[in-house]
């Protein structure tokens, strides 16, 4: 049976309390200022990861709270959606000195507290922002270049979900053209939400129900009854 709402903000709460903790890394959790677990509604079917907190997220303890975060709300807002509607998190769960790309050990550390949030939240599509996100939820080096805009259902864990990678919005702040591919891409996103869970591992596939017989079959069985 999946967890009742309040199970899973228990669980998940837990989770943060380890990760508050956490000093895997240990050049992150000597420079850190707080370690950023992740926000937002914790039965969202969206689920959004990016890379890892910058200055401003750091500092406020929260994902994507910058000018990449304004883009972010921008976009949801224009698809109808608020941060109370999705979950946010990141690769990364403590901000790299001087933002400085994740290092692979790093990555490789901190991913269970990823997992676990996945497993936990259940959530329908997960978007990855950008290259580490992408390249880290596929398992697999192709870049965000070719993949961005095309969902795929993947198994990540135990559960199947519709991956869909865009543009990271700090890239697109750099770049504004891709503001626009954002713009496009994130305009399937309620398309792909409407599509509900993909079919879970281990799952029965659903066989459509038959349709109602049609008029002419009733009459012509009611003729062969001899009721005209
Ligand atoms: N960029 C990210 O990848 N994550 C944040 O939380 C903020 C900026």
């Amino acid at each position: 049976m999946p967890p009742s709402n309040e199970e899973r903000r228990e669980a998940l709460k837990d989770l943060y309390h380890q990760a508050r903790a956490c000093t895997r890394c240990p050049q992150l959790a000597s420079t850190r200022t707080t370690v950023v677990f992740g926000s937002g509604n914790a039965n969202a079917d969206l689920m959004f990861c990016g890379e890892a907190p910058g200055k401003n997220e750091d500092e406020q303890g929260l994902p994507f709270v910058g000018q990449a975060g304004k883009l972010l709300d921008k976009l949801l807002a224009e698809i109808g959606l608020t941060r109370a509607d999705v979950f946010v998190v990141n690769v990364l769960k403590c901000r790299p000195p001087g933002n400085r790309d994740p290092a692979p050990v790093e990555i490789e550390n901190c991913q269970d507290y990823l997992m676990r949030q996945i497993e936990l939240i259940e959530p329908t599509v997960i978007c990855t922002l950008g290259n580490f996100a992408t390249k880290l939820l596929r398992a697999d080096p192709t870049g965000i270049t070719r993949l961005h805009g095309r969902e795929e259902e993947r198994v990540i864990g135990t559960r199947a979900v519709r991956l869909y990678p865009i543009f990271h919005p700090a890239a697109a702040l750099y770049t504004p053209a891709n503001v626009e591919v954002l713009r496009r891409d994130f305009a399937r996103l309620p398309e792909l939400l409407a599509l509900g869970p993909p079919r879970q591992p281990g799952e029965e596939e659903k066989v459509p129900e038959l349709p109602e017989p049609e008029m002419a079959a009733v009459a012509v069985d009611d003729r062969q009854l001899g009721l005209f």
